[in-house]
C-alpha cells in the first residue's frame, strides 16, 4: 500500500501497537536529546531507573538554556550534567556550543530516524526528513534506556508548497501563514508533512524554522522529505553518509491537504500575546519599535544571520531601539566571523549576544515596561519575555532587520537594495571539539564520579492513586494557558533542578496565593484540583508543570482541552487528567470550591468516565479521561517512575 513519509518512519520504527489514528503506537527512539533546564530531571529519572548506561542509537545533551550564571545554580547543574554524560555514555555539548536544535540539525539529524528530545521545539529535526517529538523529560530518560516512546498514532495532514518565496519574505512568514489557518488549538494528534513542487527553493534550515514552529500548532511533529536539497546540507555539514531518500509514494493518503503558492505570500508577525495571532507587517507599518532580537532556535542559522548582516552592512540600528543577536551556533559565529560579517553586525550597533537561547525564554535581555519587542523567536506568550507588560510579536529576520534599522514595523520588501537571497554555503565549518564523550558514547565510563552540588535535588516520589479526591479548586485558569504560566521560566529557571524551591513559583505570575493555598490544603489533607479552560499545558514541554504541582498536592486536572504533551507529563506524575463532558460545567466551579470525586479508582480503572460533586455549589458533573492501558497502570502506581521501579512496565 502507497505509504506517505509518517506512516513509513513509523512503520519502520513501530514497536506495538496500530498505524490506525487515535490507536496508541510505541515506537523505537534512535536519538535522543536534552537541554539542560530539563535534562538534569530527565538525568535523575534516568539514574533512579537503576539503568547501566545508554541503549538508543545516541543520547546528546545540550547546555544552552541556563548559561547566564548568576550564582553556582547553572553552573552546579552543568557539572552534574557533564558527569552523568561521561559516566553513562551521552554526547555532552558545553556551554557555548549552540542551542540544541540548530547543533542537532547541523551534526546529528539523520534522514528517517527517530528522535526525542525533552524541550518541545524537537520537531526541528523534521527539516532534515526526521520524526522528531518532543517530550517530558521521563518519556525521553526512558528512550535513553533502550524503552519505546508510546504516542497516538497521528491522522496526517499533507502541505503542499507551490512557488517561492519573494525577497523580503522567508521561511517564518510560511509557518506564520500556517498558523493563521490552523491556530494552535484543535491540533493535537496530527502530524504535518510538507510537500509539493516549490520544496527546492527552501533549504535545510528554513524547512526546520518551518516544523520548529509547528510546536505552536500543537501537532505532534511536522516533517519534510529528504531530497536532494537534504544531501546537498549533508554533504556540506561532511555527513553524507547519513543521508538517504525519503519521500511519500505516489498514492499516499492524507487525512487533509492544504495547499499554500508561497510566491503568494507576504512577510506577517504573530502579535501579543500568542503565535497564532497573525497580522501582515503591512497593517502595522510605522508602528514603534522598542526592541528587536534575533536569533532562537527558529532562526539563527547561517543563512538568516547572513541576511540581517547583509541588510545591516554599513548601516546603522536605530538610536531608539535596541538590537541584539544570538546566533545559534559556534558554527554559525565562525562563519559570520570568517566573512567580515560579525564586524558589519557589531558596527551597526548589534549587540552580540552569547549563541544560547537567552532571550527568547526571558533569561537575558528583558525588555522594559510596555515595550514593544520584535523577536525572530518562536513564542510570545505574555511575560515569556521576562517582562510582563512587554508586547512581543514574532517576525521574520528580514522584518527583524528592517524594524532594526527604521525604529518601526516596516515591510523589507520596501528596503532600498534589499539584498539578494542568501544560499547555503557548499561547506561549513566543521569543529565538533565542544561536543565531549562521543568516543564513549553508549558505553560510558563507570566509576566517572557523578557531580551532585547543593543545587542537584532529588525526583520527587509519586503515591499510588487515591480512592477518592476530597478536593479543592485550588486554582481556576482561562484558555490558552502554556506551562509558561504554570512554571515560570527567566529569571525562575536556575531552579529547575530543585524541586521544593521551584514548586514556590507554581502560577506566581496568574495567582500569587497559589502556593500559599495549595501547600496549606496538601499539609490539611485536602487534594488540590486545577480546573482549566481550553488548550491547558500548550507551550514549553517542561515537565516541572506537572511535576511541581504533584509536590504542591495536585491530584487532577479538570479542563476543557489539554494539549498532547502537558497531558503525557501529568500522567507520568500521578496526576489524573479529566476533560469536562459538558463544558459548561466550567462556568458552575469558582476557586476554593470543594469537589468530591469519590470513585476515583473505578473511574481509572475503567471507562474514565465519573461524577464530580461540587460540595460548596450543591450540584453534580460528569467528566472523562481517556486513558490506555499502559497510562492506567502508571496512574494507579503514582507515575511512570513508581510503576517502573515496581516493576510493572
Ligand atoms: S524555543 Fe527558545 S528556549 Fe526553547 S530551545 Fe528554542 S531557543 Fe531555546
Amino acid at each position: 500500500m502507497a505509504q506517505n513519509i509518517v506512516e513509513k518512519i513509523l512503520a519502520a520504527h513501530k514497536v506495538s501497537g496500530e498505524l490506525t489514528p487515535g490507536s496508541e503506537l510505541a515506537i523505537r527512539i534512535d536519538q535522543t536529546l536534552t537541554q539542560d533546564a530539563t535534562g538534569t530531571m530527565a538525568y535523575l529519572q534516568f539514574e533512579s531507573m537503576g539503568l547501566d548506561q545508554i541503549k538508543a542509537d545516541l543520547a546528546l545533551s545540550y547546555v544552552d538554556h541556563n548559561t547566564i550564571q548568576v550564582g553556582f545554580e547553572n553552573a552546579d547543574d552543568h557539572a552534574y550534567l557533564k558527569s552523568v554524560a561521561e559516566r553513562y555514555g551521552v554526547v555532552y555539548s558545553r556551554p557555548g556550543n549552540g542551542i540544541c536544535h540548530q547543533l542537532n540539525l547541523e551534526r546529528f539529524g539523520k534522514p528517517g530516524a527517530t528522535l526525542l528530545g525533552s524541550d518541545s521545539h524537537t520537531p526541528s529535526g523534521g527539516g532534515i526528513g526526521m520524526l522528531a517529538v518532543g517530550a517530558g523529560g521521563i518519556d525521553v530518560a526512558v528512550a535513553m534506556g533502550g524503552g519505546p516512546f508510546f504516542l497516538t498514532s497521528p491522522k496526517v495532514t499533507l502541505i503542499n508548497l507551490s512557488g517561492a518565496l519573494k525577497p523580503g519574505v522567508s521561511a517564518k512568514d510560511v509557518i506564520l501563514k500556517v498558523l493563521s489557518i490552523y491556530g494552535t488549538n484543535g491540533n493535537v494528534g496530527r502530524v504535518i508533512e510538507y510537500g509539493g513542487s516549490g520544496l527546492a527553493s527552501l533549504g535545510v534550515p528554513a524547512r526546520a524554522t518551518i516544523t520548529n514552529m509547528g510546536a505552536e500548532l500543537g501537532v505532534t511533529t511536522s516533517v519534510f522529505p529528504s531530497d536532494e536539497t537534504t544531501l546537498q546540507f549533508l554533504k556540506a555539514q561532511g555527513r553524507e553518509a547519513d543521508w538517504k531518500e525519503l519521500i511519500s509514494d505516489e498514492g499516499a493518503q492524507y487525512d487533509q491537504v492544504l495547499d499554500i503558492d508561497m510566491s503568494q505570500l507576504e512577510p506577517l508577525a504573530a502579535c501579543p500575546h500568542s503565535p497564532g495571532n497573525i497580522a501582515t507587517i503591512a497593517s502595522l507599518a510605522g508602528k514603534q519599535v522598542n526592541q528587536v532580537l534575533i536569533g532562537s532556535c527558529t532562526n539563527s542559522s547561517y543563512r538568516d544571520l547572513k541576511t540581517v548582516a547583509l541588510i545591516l552592512t554599513g548601516k546603522k540600528v536605530h538610536p531608539d531601539v535596541e538590537v541584539g543577536i544570538a546566533p545559534g551556533s559556534r558554527q554559525v559565529v565562525e562563519m559570520l566571523a570568517a566573512e567580515g560579517l560579525l564586524t558589519a553586525l557589531v558596527s551597526a550597533g548589534v549587540r552580540i549576544l552569547e549563541n544560547t537561547c537567552g532571550f527568547c525564554i526571558g533569561n537575558h535581555m528583558s525588555p522594559g515596561s510596555g515595550a514593544v519587542s520584535l523577536r525572530t523567536s518562536n513564542r510570545n506568550f505574555e511575560g515569556r519575555s521576562g517582562t510582563m507588560s512587554a508586547q512581543a510579536y514574532l517576525v521574520s529576520p528580514e522584518s527583524a532587520a528592517a524594524a532594526a534599522i527604521t525604529g518601526v514595523f516596516t515591510d523589507a520588501r520596501t528596503l532600498d537594495n534589499l539584498p539578494e537571497a542568501v544560499t547555503e554555503p557548499e561547506l561549513f565549518s566543521i569543529d565538533d571539539s565542544m561536543f565531549l564523550f562521543k568516543e564513549t558514547a553508549g558505553k560510558g565510563v563507570p566509576g566517572t564520579k557523578i557531580v551532585r552540588g547543593p543545587n542537584i535535588g532529588d525526583v520527587p516520589a509519586g503515591t499510588p492513586l487515591l480512592k477518592q479526591i476530597d478536593g479543592i479548586a485550588v486554582i481556576k485558569v482561562g484558555d490558552n494557558i502554556t506551562t509558561d504560566h504554570i512554571m515560570p521560566a527567566g529569571a525562575r529557571l536556575k531552579f529547575r533542578s530543585n524541586i521544593p524551591r521551584y514548586a514556590e513559583c507554581v502560577f506566581e505570575n496568574v495567582d500569587a496565593d497559589f502556593y500559599d493555598n495549595a501547600s496549606a490544603n496538601r499539609d490539611n489533607g485536602l487534594h488540590n484540583i486545577i480546573v482549566a479552560g481550553l488548550s491547558y499545558g500548550q507551550g514549553s514541554s517542561r515537565e516541572h508543570a506537572a511535576m511541581c504541582p504533584m509536590y504542591l498536592g495536585v491530584k487532577a486536572v479538570i479542563a476543557k482541552s489539554i494539549e498532547r504533551i502537558h497531558c503525557a507529563n501529568l500522567i507520568n506524575f500521578g496526576i489524573v487528567p479529566f476533560i469536562f463532558d459538558d463544558i459548561q460545567a466550567y462556568e458552575s466551579i469558582e476557586r476554593g470550591d470543594k469537589l468530591l470525586i469519590d470513585d476515583l479508582l473505578k473511574a481509572v480503572e475503567g471507562n474514565g468516565k465519573t461524577v464530580v460533586c461540587n460540595i460548596t455549589k450543591g450540584v453534580t458533573f460528569t467528566v472523562t479521561t481517556g486513558l490506555s492501558d499502559r497510562q492506567k497502570i502508571i496512574l494507579l502506581n503514582g507515575g511512570l517512575l513508581a510503576a517502573v521501579g515496581a516493576g510493572v512496565l
